[in-house]
């Protein structure tokens, strides 16, 4: 079953949203199959947004990776990958539609920040994952759904 690799950004326990954001996960259908916090570090964010090191905003978006701890987890489902995307919305506030979680949590109008990280493609998933989980911190459940869908 795909994986998708969704990482609730700094700021997210400060404002005490992860319960809200966790929620609509769920809600949309998605399996959580790991979670946890974690203070990320320089190395970690490099290696995360390696696509990005280039950018002459990426040590905005470095700084703002390390404010304080994140929560990851992995979401699984048929199309986890494409259905994350569209439930976190876009990634600058102008684009964010009402009803996505970017577009409902949005802090301000003008920051470049959003509230959540979604792979956006299932090899960006298989990569993410690798990076912030072990095998054995994947914890795989049978869903009692299954034969409802
Ligand atoms: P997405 O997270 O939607 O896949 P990107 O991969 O383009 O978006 O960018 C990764 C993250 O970098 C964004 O979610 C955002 O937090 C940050 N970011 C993107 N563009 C900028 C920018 N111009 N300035 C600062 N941070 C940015
Ligand atoms: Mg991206």
């Amino acid at each position: 079953m795909e994986r998708t690799l969704l990482m609730l950004k700094p700021g997210v326990l400060q404002r005490r949203l992860a319960g809200d954001i966790i929620k609509r996960i769920e809600s949309k259908g998605l399996k959580l199959v790991a979670m946890k916090m974690k203070q990320l570090d320089r190395e970690t964010v490099r290696a995360h947004y390696a696509e990005h090191v280039e950018k002459d905003w990426f040590h905005y978006l470095e700084d703002f990776s390390l404010k304080g701890p994140v929560v990851l987890m992995i979401g699984e489902g048929k199309n986890a990958v494409v259905i994350m995307r569209k439930l976190a919305g876009a990634t600058y506030v102008a684009d964010m539609e009402p009803g996505t979680i970017r577009g409902d949590f949005a802090l301000g109008t003008t920051t470049p920040d959003n509230c959540l990280h979604a792979s956006d493609s299932v090899e960006s998933a298989e990569r993410e994952i690798a990076l912030f989980f072990t095998e054995e911190e994947i914890c795989p459940w049978t869903d009692p759904l299954e034969g409802w869908m």
